[in-house]
């Protein structure tokens, strides 16, 4: 294919994305309507796989709610995966939208609902070029992202048969105007471990403190000395964000209590966050022996840090472009201190994650993810189905695209 067709190709793309537009909302529309928890995505899925299957691609379930389709193209080749998420969050839904919520206490409060039609309308628009490419389109409809579904899908075949070369996901982004599409190579989401201080002292009098051992002074001390991490030890160039969310103590004033519980979260958007822990943990357990306590620290992995592949983000820069217009695409300052378990599969095979700008103060959709009011600009849904369209063509015809 010469460089002509290929042109005329993508725009005919842009077109049969306009055509598809009403098919967009009224998907969009319907999993906003109802909205489903972390691994219990069962309508959600359901649709899904229907739809995929009646495009004739080969759909397989994974980790229970999760969807894998695989679109074989015209013949051997490489294999990309674009992924999206299907979860919903446990809001009570604030927008007096038409198609709100129909489950009490149940919301679509981060844009999964877009991200699950963006990508169901690729895989159909897709599924009519399969001529038109070699290898294979990997796509992935993943559960439960808000606690990192992930890991439970890697673990269940997600990334085998076939093995994808490169994955993409994207996320719509309130932070970001409509119209504009984020891009940066390296650190983009931060790390996130959770810890639990349990912080043991000796029980006692209110009035005779000196015989008791009371742990809420240890932790006061704790919650000094991990300041002090912060600005002391760890360089500022490198973010590190340590959050204490809970601290739980005591039943009554005159009863030194025995233990207390403290929790909280680490994130870097580095990649030394072992050494994060280590410093962190060695510090609150001689803090607490010096203030005659004992302290167990336990850490669970929230999600690792995702770092974005240099050549696949320069391929994605390059497709945002062709969606929005260099003028559009915002190649720094999009780092956050957020996670999204996209990272488990990028850090196993190469991959980018973007953002695509939903926020719109006119529409009122530049309201931070995770909020009761928080909507998307319906806008931005065809800009990310040309991504995921053009990324997946432009990285399997890459030769074509260089010539
Ligand atoms: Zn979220
Ligand atoms: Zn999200």
């Amino acid at each position: 294919m010469n460089n002509e067709s290929w042109k005329k190709r993508t725009m005919d793309i842009k077109d049969e994305i306009r055509k598809s537009h009403e098919e967009l909302l009224r998907l969009r529309r319907d999993f906003h309507a109802h909205p489903e928890l972390g691994f219990r995505e069962f309508r959600t899925s359901r649709i899904v796989e229907e739809h995929l299957g009646d495009l004739g691609l080969e759909v397989r379930r994974c980790a229970g709610t999760g969807v894998v389709g695989v679109l074989r193209g015209s013949g051997p080749g490489k294999t990309i995966l674009l992924r999206c998420d299907m979860d919903a969050l446990p809001i009570e839904e604030a927008t007096g939208l038409p198609f709100r919520s129909l489950e009490p206490g149940v919301m679509h409060a981060c844009g999964h609902d877009g991200h699950t039609a963006m990508l169901m309308v690729a895989a159909r628009i897709l599924a009519g070029h399969r001529e038109e490419f070699p290898g294979a389109i990997v796509f992935l409809f993943q559960p439960n992202e808000e606690e990192a579904g992930a890991e439970r899908m890697i673990e269940d075949g997600a990334l085998e048969n076939p093995r994808p070369d490169a994955v993409c996901g994207a996320h719509l982004w309130s932070l970001l105007p409509t119209g504009v599409i984020g891009v940066s190579s390296g650190p983009l989401m931060a790390s996130s471990y959770y810890f639990k201080l349990t912080i043991c002292g000796k029980g006692g009098h209110g009035g005779a403190p000196h015989a008791a051992v009371n742990p809420i002074d240890a932790a006061s001390h704790v919650l000094e000395a991990i300041k002090t991490l912060h600005t002391l030890e760890f360089d500022s160039l490198r973010p590190t964000v340590i959050s204490v969310c809970t601290l739980h103590a005591g039943v009554k004033a005159i009863v030194v209590p025995e233990t207390l519980e403290m929790e909280g979260s680490i994130r870097c958007l580095h990649d030394g966050d072992e050494e994060v822990r280590r410093r962190f943990s060695e510090l609150v357990e001689g803090v607490c022996r010096l203030y005659r306590c004992t302290c167990d620290v336990a850490f669970r992995c929230g999600n690792t840090l995702l770092n974005n592949n240099e050549e696949m983000s320069e391929l994605a820069m390059n497709v945002a472009e062709k969606v929005v217009g260099s003028g559009n695409v915002r190649t720094r300052d999009l780092s956050v201190m957020l996670g999204d378990d996209f990272a488990e599969f990028s850090s196993r095979i190469p991959g980018v994650f973007y953002f695509i700008g939903t926020g719109n103060e006119s529409k009122g959709t530049n309201i931070a993810h995770h909020h009761p009011r928080f909507d998307i600009d319906e806008d931005s849904l065809p800009l990310g189905v040309e991504m995921h369209v053009r990324l997946a063509l432009e990285y399997l015809n890459e030769a074509i695209c260089n010539s």
